[in-house]
């Protein structure tokens, strides 16, 4: 294979994991093209109705990468890079995602290329039921459900049920990530950190470690991120490290979670908060610490700085976080990366959990749920680790390995291909 370089889109960094798996399976030439493309992409043009009275035409996206192994599922992001490429990448890494897990999904993701930070939120709930009310022909709850993700969340998602419902009737299953009061699961908000650190307790145990003996710094303080410091914190990890877009903050000591959260809802960032040296978004990655989550946007780990990382573990919380060039760097330098397919997880798992309580009219505890997280994330750390240990890879190519070949069947099964 070529190398890979750091100014690939999002979408080739992608496939070029899938390749180097596909070439490890031996994955025949016609199921490997149609694996490497995307089965439907629609690009909606989203008319805007500002506050003032004035049209702001933005465009927004779905797009269904595979649906060899069930309904397409996938957030949907608001963000001014949210592109077709990118989104791309992003439905193509929930296919993988989906069958790491064995969850009976494909893969598919949306977006609006939007800056969502200039809207109020009157236009923010324009904006969704018109991109909802667009892509409407194409989702379903068997067809393909939807989810939150940056930018997007619990309200967002309330939002998009009652413009499809007022198109299709009353149908809950089609967002997961609703609020708790509309069918949503308990449990779903901090799914996707709680799997992160579920995934870190595995690598850790292994290590012969413990939380306690292990610092961590997070990149990112929304849903993923905040989970991730709550959670690890609970967990006894010494969180030292955390950002948001404005900036980021250290205390070599550890940052009390709690407080820091009630930081965030009085001024809406972690900038600023007491008793901390302040740090930029490129410097936290570069700490001396033992657990790196990057839980922002992709590609933050370059060729560039691959080099400069200290970490031990890079688990990625963020979806595709590390370039493949840099992915080869980190291994070089004897880091462990937990890829985001296997690390980030937990979301997709409990908006499962979400969508078949919705389907049988029927509500887990929490209790439940997070039991059943922690079943699904520990077997899939365990089929991801001995696949590495078996065929002397890092543990994302024995991720991606163990998802080609699961989707491959799938769809020869079908007689896709
Ligand atoms: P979010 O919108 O809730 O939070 C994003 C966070 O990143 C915010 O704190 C924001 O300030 C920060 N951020 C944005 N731009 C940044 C930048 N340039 N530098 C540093 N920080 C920046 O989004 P989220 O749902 O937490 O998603 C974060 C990542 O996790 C994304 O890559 C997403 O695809 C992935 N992910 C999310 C879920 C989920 O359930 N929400 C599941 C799996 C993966």
């Amino acid at each position: 294979m070529d190398e890979p370089r750091d100014d690939m889109t999002p979408f080739e960094a992608v496939n070029w994991f899938f390749h180097r798996a596909a070439d490890r399976v031996g994955l025949d030439d016609q199921t490997r093209a149609v694996l490497a493309g995307t089965y439907r992409e629609i690009r909606v043009q989203v008319a805007l109705r500002r506050d003032d009275g004035s049209v702001q035409t933005v465009y927004g996206y779905r797009v269904q990468h595979n649906g060899a192994r069930g309904p397409y599922k996938g957030g949907v992001r608001f963000h001014p890079e949210a592109d077709l490429e990118e989104v791309r990448a992003l439905a193509s890494l929930m296919t993988w995602k989906t069958a790491v897990v064995e969850l009976p999904f494909g893969g598919a993701k949306g977006g609006v290329q939007v800056d969502p930070k200039q809207l109020s939120l009157p236009e923010l709930e324009r904006l969704t039921r018109r991109y909802m009310s667009q892509v409407s022909y194409v989702v379903g709850v068997n067809r393909d459900i939807m989810a939150p993700d940056v930018n997007t969340n619990a309200q967002t998602m309330a939002w998009m049920m009652d413009a499809y419902g007022q198109r299709k009737g009353h149908t809950p299953g089609i967002v997961t990530g609703k609020p708790v009061e509309l069918g949503g699961s308990l449990g779903r908000e901090a799914a996707t950190g709680r799997g992160v650190v579920m995934v870190t307790n595995e690598m850790v145990a292994a290590a012969g470690k413990s939380p306690e003996q292990m610092t961590m710094a997070i990149q990112g303080f929304g849903n993923v991120g905040s989970w991730t410091a709550r959670v690890g914190a609970a967990d006894g990890y010494k969180v030292v490290a955390v950002s948001d877009v404005n900036g980021g903050i250290y205390a070599a000591h550890g940052l009390p979670v709690a407080d820091l959260l009630q930081h965030i809802e009085e001024t809406g960032t972690v900038v600023g908060y007491p008793g901390c040296d302040a740090l930029t978004n490129e410097e936290l990655l570069e700490l001396d610490v033992d657990v790196l989550v990057p839980a922002a946007l992709g590609g933050v780990i370059t060729k560039a700085n691959a080099d400069a990382i200290k970490a031990r573990w890079v688990v990625e919380g963020a979806n595709h976080p590390v370039t493949p060039a840099a992915d080869g760097v980190l291994a070089g330098n004897g880091i462990t990366v937990v890829p985001d397919i296997l690390a980030n997880a937990g979301g997709v798992t409990v908006s499962y959990f979400e969508w078949t309580q919705n389907i049988q009219q029927f509500a887990w505890d929490e209790e439940r749920v997070n039991t059943e997280l922690g079943k699904v994330m520990r077997e899939a750390v365990r089929q991801v680790r001995d696949r590495s240990v078996a065929d002397g890879t890092s543990l994302r190519d024995a991720a991606f390995s163990i998802a080609v070949e699961r989707v491959a069947q799938a769809a020869h099964l079908r007689g896709y291909v």
